[in-house]
């Protein structure tokens, strides 16, 4: 039987962060490695994870050609199956359709953050893609995962709680750090807008303990979130395979920047990486 597949998405978690956190849990699943998104942005790199580009190693002396085929043969193991080609995966290069065509799963999507929701173009190849009722509640989805035996089934998780504004999901919104225009961007930019023309901000960037506080709670989001896997862990059938990731990096006042997107850092690429089975 082919294996059940969780792509689980950290939003924003930088590598640094996850490693502070000390995650025994996830730990178990095999080494974390550090690795490099595609893309600096929520959308465009959840586009390359949903075509099966995970994030790279960075190697030196190889065709991108080379190190694409290898990797993607990773997807065998994922998958618990010994001859996926590439060719299969053609012309429509996207794994939800591929999953569910192809190899007869059941394509599920829950996420977090909207602009993933489920009219965007991602949207395709899913029996069911739901935008979650919360930004920030993992757990949540834990709950509304299903695995009947008649089918494998793929699910691509997209959790918010490593996103800013870094809020556990019992924690009030009145006790969030703020700052206009970062929060809510998709649901209020219009109303920054007057007469064609962004609204000047008059608020100050973040200074050096701020960036500290804010690099403390995502590290304190990814320590509440390796309890939450311990519960995805306790729930999914043996045939599971899962891979943990996150979609970019973030960054905390190097260099003078702050989150993600149009960053040229080191820091917005490196991403955690790890997968396997639990057992
Ligand atoms: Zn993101």
């Amino acid at each position: 039987m082919a294996n059940n597949y969780i792509l689980v998405v950290f939003d924003s978690c930088r590598y640094d962060s996850f490693l502070r956190a000390r995650p025994k849990v996830m730990r178990k699943l095999g080494k974390v490695q550090r690795r490099f998104s595609y893309a600096s942005w929520t959308s465009p790199s959840h586009y390359n994870l949903l075509i099966g580009l995970m994030p790279h190693l960075s190697p030196k002396h190889v065709y991108a050609s080379e190190y694409y085929k290898k990797e993607f043969l990773h997807f065998n193991e994922r998958l618990g199956q010994q001859n996926i080609e590439f060719r299969s995966l053609v012309p429509r290069l996207y794994l939800p359709l591929f999953l569910r065509e192809t190899l007869g799963y059941r394509t599920h999507a829950m996420v977090s953050l909207p602009v993933l929701n489920p009219k965007t173009i991602l949207n395709e190849g899913f029996d069911t893609y739901k935008l979650m009722d919360k930004h920030n509640d993992m757990r949540a989805m834990v709950r509304q995962l299903k695995f009947p035996a008649d089918r494998p089934s793929f699910y691509l998780l997209n959790v918010g709680e490593t996103h800013y504004p870094y809020a556990l999901p019992d924690e009030p919104e009145e006790e969030w750090p703020r700052i206009s225009g970062v929060h809510g961007v998709f649901k209020h930019l219009d109303e920054h807008v007057v007469g064609g023309k962004l609204k000047k901000s008059k608020e100050k960037f973040f200074d050096d303990q701020k960036m500290e506080t804010l690099r403390r709670r995502q590290i304190r989001a990814v320590s509440h979130l390796d309890r939450v896997v311990e519960e995805l862990f306790d729930i999914v059938p043996k045939n599971t395979y899962i891979t943990i990731t996150s979609d970019h990096g973030e960054l905390f006042g190097e260099e003078g920047y702050f989150g993600h997107g149009p960053i040229q850092h080191p820091k917005v690429w490196e991403v955690p990486f790890v997968e396997g089975k639990i057992r």
